[in-house]
């Protein structure tokens, strides 16, 4: 496995790989790697004969009071973990070698990166968008896989990749959660045990929101405010959003249909901000 910074030399191991045929996969990351991450390495190396994971913790996508000086970084454990999962190239670049100091094109998400997330965390989908779209223009990957972890990035990058008529088929890969149903994540490391025990109230929302929907009930602010009371109830908790939106759109829906529908949560637990979401489908 190689692991390069430079992006010519990306471009080169990548052209050599298509020159020999192969089908090239890319997988964007922050690193910290989990078990998540490595699920999405599994499904590209199950599609693709070349995978390529970029390790680039993207400054443009962090707000000014965000946690990017803090996030958790640790290339040498994510190389040995990507090394033993058969990844071909490690692509992890410094900001410097990412971004041109005078860098003042971006992506623009439209209005799908302007509500929930995109409403908390203004600008950060723009610069999701932009880092995405240079590195899918370093790797021109035929394949790239994103988590349903992260929803609304996931159908931004899907919409993206449509109108901006990107070469790349762009792939979800399901949530992968801790027994107790927290989903993995990078910040799940800020938790204190406390913390920890409280932060399942997310997936505890969600799938009360889920259950509910089963049940019958189709009034979409009834699941919604069944979400929201969900998280109150838990006093470490403090909610940011809980949402029942149209799957393909993230438009608020007042009732639930035969249309895919998804329920996402924002809160912070202590100081940790985490998100989750789930499907909800009506019989
Ligand atoms: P990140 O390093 O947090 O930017 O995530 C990189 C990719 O991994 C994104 O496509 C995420 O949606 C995905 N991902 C993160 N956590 C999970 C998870 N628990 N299950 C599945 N995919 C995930």
């Amino acid at each position: 496995m190689e692991r390069l910074a430079s992006k010519q030399e990306v471009r080169q191991a990548v052209a050599e790989a298509r020159r020999e045929g192969k089908r090239v996969a890319l997988v964007p990351t922050m690193g910290a790697l989990h078990e998540g991450h490595l699920s999405l390495v599994s499904a590209a190396r199950d599609r693709a004969d070349y995978v390529v994971v970029s390790v680039f913790v993207n400054p443009t996508q962090f707000g000014p009071e965000e946690d990017f000086e803090a996030y958790p970084r640790d290339i040498e454990r994510d190389m040995d973990l990507l090394g033993a999962e058969g990844v071909d190239l490690v692509f992890a670049p410094t900001p410097e070698i990412m971004y041109a100091s005078d860098a003042a094109v971006t992506v623009d998400p439209g209005p799908l990166g302007g509500v929930l997330e995109g409403a908390v965390r203004p600008g950060h989908f723009s610069g999701m968008c932009t880092v995405v779209t240079k590195l899918f223009s370093i790797a021109l990957p035929d394949l790239a896989f994103f988590g349903e972890k992260d929803y609304q990035q996931l159908t931004i990058v899907r919409a993206m990749a449509r109108d901006l008529d990107l070469p790349v088929k762009v792939i979800g890969c399901p949530t992968v959660r801790e027994c107790d149903g927290l989903a993995l994540s990078s910040r799940n490391v800020y938790l204190s045990s406390e913390e920890r025990h409280a932060a399942t109230v997310l997936y505890r929302s969600l799938r009360t929101a889920e259950t509910l929907v089963l049940d019958g009930e189709r009034d979409a602010a009834v699941v919604a405010g069944a979400m929201r009371d969900t998280v109150a109830s838990e006093e470490l908790a403090e909610i940011e959003y809980a949402a029942v939106v149209d799957a393909v759109t993230l438009e608020p829906i007042t009732a639930l249909s035969d249309r895919p529908a998804r329920a996402l949560v924002a809160a912070r637990v202590g100081g940790t901000r985490l998100i989750d979401n789930i499907a909800l489908e009506v019989g």
